[in-house]
């Protein structure tokens, strides 16, 4: 169905509860045009926006900012991302979106294992709603990963302002 992305990055965003002592900042930045409308199934969407969210600070061991924004691009939008953590090495890129693959600096992460699963669902939900995410290089250290989706039209984006 039809679904404003801003309001629903905000939301999910808001009532993301970092503890209070978790060395992470999560950061969202509005785009300029607010009322972007995409088709969207909404609880696939927000399991991926979760995901990303999730390893983002997973594998940020020592904090940062994680900063989730979304970028224009021609016939479409760009969910973006980044992180200030372990990064992606460039070898690993390709085949993270692998079920089970992890990257060889994976295990450099104190705690549990990821089971090497949540790209390769990030990558079919993505895919599923026209869309194709991406592992883009970061500025400085960390992960940057953009997830393009394709807009909704002018009409139905009228339609449901009302
Ligand atoms: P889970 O299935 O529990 O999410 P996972 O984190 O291992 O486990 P994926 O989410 O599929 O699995 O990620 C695959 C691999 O990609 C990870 O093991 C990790 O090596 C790398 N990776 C994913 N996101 C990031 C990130 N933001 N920064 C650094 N490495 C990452």
């Amino acid at each position: 169905q039809p679904l404003k992305l801003t309001e629903f990055c905000q939301t999910l965003v808001a009532e993301w509860h970092l503890s209070p002592d978790s060395l992470h900042r999560l950061v969202f930045t509005k785009h300029k045009e607010q009322s972007i409308v995409i088709y969207a199934d909404t609880a696939l969407l927000k399991q991926m926006v979760t995901q990303l969210i999730a390893n983002a600070l997973r594998y940020s061991p020592d904090g940062g900012t994680v900063q989730i924004e979304l970028c224009d691009q021609q016939n479409g939008i760009v969910f973006c991302v980044q992180d200030q953590g372990i990064g992606i090495p460039v070898a690993d890129r390709e085949r993270v979106f692998e079920r089970f693959y992890r990257a060889s600096n994976a295990s450099s992460i104190p705690g549990n294992p990821g089971a090497g699963l949540g790209l390769a669902v990030v990558k079919w939900i993505a895919e599923l709603h026209g869309g194709a995410v991406k592992i883009a290089n970061a500025a400085g250290q960390g992960t940057l990963i953009t997830v393009s989706l394709p807009i909704a039209n002018k009409t139905t984006a009228l339609a449901i302002d009302e």
